[in-house]
């Protein structure tokens, strides 16, 4: 089994330095799948560029930046809750710093543990987490006898104005508590604006921009497992669709479990597409739907929707293609699972 990410690590490192550089008070966010590097990969490279602080989405994931080597303080993106035990017992933990976005879990944690290390989440158009703005006052009481290390601010990516929300609630919450403002998906030139404006200091969250931020750094691969020779009209894959033209069934690495099944766009899903699929002549046409692999210059049908760890894919007669061919597979990396990277 072997789908692959094929690392540049200079160059990588060389970004992520450079983004560091560029972005003062940077805060990397390392969480989920780790971006497709793993969460231990993400926290030694947050080692080594020698930040502060690391950021993870949720309480069980400290313990995974832990395992990667990290020493620093970490902040857990998720509100708090007295639900999540995890999350309980890290009030205690002097290194971890918790988000707070209700004003009765203020209230809670203040109960729990006085002098824990907590930011207050403010509520913006993303409408997830945080205070709303006129509840922003109430904070200030609530907040005595906690160490209140910032407010945090979540823009929608697709914000109309995002640096101009950020500002006014940012405004508002410093006059209550002055304290520093910690923001996601601005730029770093935005940021460092409100930054000035501010009488406190501005942090940035980067996940995707930092560690996906230059795709030329790495590509992914896929291995092929095996190849049969399949006539026009032979049943195949667990589901027996007949084949609509003579070729052959290429064994890729990558199922479902690596997350292919989410990264493979349905093909024909307009009408437009649809012609244009039965004007080439492809298998699109027959409702064969496009697969992220791409064999012999182009991306290649599913034979049936991806299996656990591999694909059934078609290619045409004539196509050269055999095992142990490593061919390149478009995947998103957030949600990805590949079986290994090798650095070159
Ligand atoms: C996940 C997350 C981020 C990072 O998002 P990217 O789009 O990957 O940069 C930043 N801030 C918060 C609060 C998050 O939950």
């Amino acid at each position: 089994m072997s789908l692959t990410l094929h690392l540049d690590v200079e160059a990588w490192r060389r970004h992520l330095a450079q983004t560091r550089d560029a972005v003062p008070g940077l805060v990397p966010v390392a969480k989920g799948n780790g971006y497709g590097y793993g969460l231990a990969r993400l926290a030694d490279e947050a080692t080594r560029l020698g930040v502060d602080v690391l950021a993870v989405g949720t309480s069980p994931e400290v313990a995974a930046v832990r395992a990667g080597g990290w020493r620093g303080d970490v902040v857990v993106l998720t509100a708090w809750s007295a639900l999540d035990p995890t999350a309980v017992a890290l009030l205690d933990d002097p290194r971890v710093i918790t988000t707070v976005g209700r004003l009765d879990d203020l209230a809670e944690v203040g109960r729990r543990r006085p002098g824990a290390r907590v930011i207050v989440e403010l509520l913006t158009s993303m409408c997830r987490f945080g205070i709303a703005p006129d509840e922003v006052a109430r904070v200030r009481s609530l907040a005595q006898g906690l160490d209140v290390e910032g407010w945090t601010i979540h823009l929608p990516l697709k914000a109309s104005d995002g640096a101009r929300e950020a500002a006014a609630l940012a405004e508002r919450a410093v006059a209550a508590v002055p304290a520093p403002v910690w923001l996601s998906h601005l730029s770093p030139a935005e940021c460092v604006r409100l930054g000035d404006q501010l009488p406190v200091e501005t942090r940035l969250r980067m996940g995707t921009k930092l560690w996906l931020g230059a795709p030329g750094t790495r590509r992914t691969s896929a291995r092929v497992l095996d190849v049969h020779p399949v006539r026009r009209g032979q049943k195949v894959g667990y589901w027996q669709h007949r084949m609509p033209r003579a070729g052959h069934v290429v064994v890729v690495a990558g199922g479902t479990a690596h997350g292919v099944a989410l990264s493979a766009p349905t093909a024909g899903a307009t009408l437009k597409q649809r012609l244009t699929s039965a004007a080439s002549g492809a298998m699109e046409a027959a409702g064969f739907a496009l697969s992220p692999f791409t064999i012999g210059g182009r991306k290649r049908t599913f034979v049936e929707p991806p299996h656990m760890q591999s694909s059934l894919v078609f290619v045409p007669a004539g196509v050269p293609v055999a095992v142990g061919d490593e061919v390149p597979v478009e995947l998103r990396l957030t949600t990805a699972t590949l079986d290994e990277i090798v650095e070159g």
